[in-house]
């Protein structure tokens, strides 16, 4: 049988190993190139940045092209990766369990979690190992009684050279991105093509028989037994609208804002970013250098990157966000995301004083990078892992399923219920298989 997946993200390249090693014939349709890591030196960026020549953060691509940034209203910049290994290439390496939402679905993932959790084996970065004032923070943020834990890190700490830039992809394949589990697929006889952007889905009968790539003016149509869309919460609901398919406007994001304060020398990119964190009902606080805001947001201008010092505030967000057919989104910080932010900056300036950071404090530009809820499981779709407003043969295997916002890292909840999708198409199609 012939499987067709759409993105090689944490969800497409979870699906497409695991139908590959179990008999199908899988072709895997990626938008983006093979992605490269950045390996230049950002110092010489320094003088521009100063004298405001950067520009907007829209320029960012032409330093990084792999890093598709877009503001889905005048306040808030959606981030996403486009090329192989999707989102996960531009990860920190953070690896947690996220379940807010699923209990009340009645979906435990918890087989998922340790099979995955078992393969990856998370470490965290040794505390010697984390810059000083990182470490003061950790202490002042145990000592506000707000229990900091070391976090869990896909990463290989012994190949980790410390340059803080784990979101430009890890030259030294240090840590891990989703590209292992496609190449694996690859190596098993997968197909994988690149720069092949889906456009729509083929509905023949009531069924879903193929999907039709368009690579500049070029339009092809490829067939398929079994259709996964894995392209995030953007690129799955757009390619169902385009298909006349609904998709639902709850997009979450986890909205993150940096709260930037200064310490001399403190030298904050020298660590891997988010080394621990602190877990509250709806939101994380993890010590975060925050490039985008660095480079491309006025008020932060002023610091050099040596002696700027930040705080994130990730915010689980409102489930409220559109995304359109042409690609167009729509999503803007609700009142509840208005209020509830402040809350959580102003936890983090008491860490950052408490670890002698001092002001002028100056909140970053907001960003969300956890893009779900497109395709939400409800209570009656975890039975068969699948909406059941999808018809026959398409299925979804993304970030789009979650149903709730999680304020968390999200690419083992993503991996993990694409696994439990994947292991369904392998249950449903049993029989035909054989
Ligand atoms: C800067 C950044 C840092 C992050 N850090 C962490 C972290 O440390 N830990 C963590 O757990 N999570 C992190 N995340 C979140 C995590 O990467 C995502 O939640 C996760 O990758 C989502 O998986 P996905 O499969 O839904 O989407 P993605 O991983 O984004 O994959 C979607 C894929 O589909 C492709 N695609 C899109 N449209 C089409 C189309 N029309 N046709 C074909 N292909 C298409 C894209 O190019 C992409 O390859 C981070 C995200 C960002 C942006």
């Amino acid at each position: 049988m012939k499987a067709i997946v759409v993105g090689s993200g944490a969800g497409g390249a979870t699906t497409a190993r695991e139908l590959q090693s179990n008999g199908f014939d899988v072709t895997i349709l990626e938008a983006g190139p093979p992605f490269k890591p950045f390996t230049r030196r950002l110092s010489w960026t320094e003088p521009l940045r100063r004298l405001g020549l950067m520009g907007g953060e829209s320029n960012f691509k032409y330093l990084f092209p792999a890093m598709k940034m877009e503001r889905s209203s005048p306040e808030l910049i959606l981030v996403r990766g486009v090329a192989t290994g999707g989102s996960t290439i531009l990860s920190c390496g953070n690896l947690v369990r996220a379940d807010r939402g699923l209990k009340e679905i009645g979906l435990d993932l918890t087989s998922e979690y340790e099979d995955l959790e078992n393969e990856i084996k998370p470490e965290i970065i040794p505390q010697e190992n984390w810059r000083p004032v990182t470490q003061e923070m950790y202490k002042s943020a145990e000592d506000l009684g707000l229990n900091p834990q070391p976090t869990p890190k896909a990463v290989d700490v012994s190949r980790c050279s410390y340059c803080g830039l784990c979101e430009l992809g890890c030259s030294r394949g240090a840590r891990w991105d989703s590209r292992k589990f496609l190449y694996e697929a690859v190596r098993n006889g997968a197909t994988l093509k690149t720069n092949s952007p889906v456009e729509k889905v083929i509905l023949e009968g009531g069924r879903v028989s193929g999907v039709i790539t368009r690579s500049k003016d070029k339009k092809t149509k490829i067939k398929g037994d079994v259709v996964v869309l894995a392209a995030g919460g953007i690129g799955t609901a757009q390619i169902l609208k385009n298909s006349g398919l609904r998709a639902e406007d709850k997009l979450w994001a986890d909205i993150v804002l940096t709260l930037g304060g200064t310490l001399k020398g403190a030298r904050q990119l020298e660590e891997p970013p988010m080394a621990w964190y602190t877990k509250h009902k709806d939101y994380i606080l993890s010590p975060y250098p925050d490039i985008l805001s660095h480079y491309f947001h006025k008020p932060w201008r002023k610091v050099s990157i040596h002696d700027r010092v930040g705080l994130m505030v990730k915010l689980a967000d409102t489930e409220k966000g559109a995304v359109y057919a042409d690609g167009k989104i729509d999503k803007p910080l609700t009142e509840h995301d208005k209020e509830r932010l402040p809350v959580a900056i102003a936890q983090a300036q008491e860490v950052m004083e408490g670890a002698g950071v001092s002001g002028p404090f100056v909140e970053g530009v907001h960003n969300g990078g956890h893009l779900g809820g497109t395709v939400p499981l409800g209570k009656s779709d975890v039975a068969e892992m699948k909406p059941s407003w999808l018809p026959d043969d398409l299925w979804v295997a993304d970030l789009s399923l979650a149903p709730r916002s999680q304020g968390l890292p999200t690419i083992l909840l993503t991996a993990a219920m694409a696994l439990r999708v994947a292991r369904k198409i392998l249950e449903t199609t049993d029989n035909m298989r054989e």
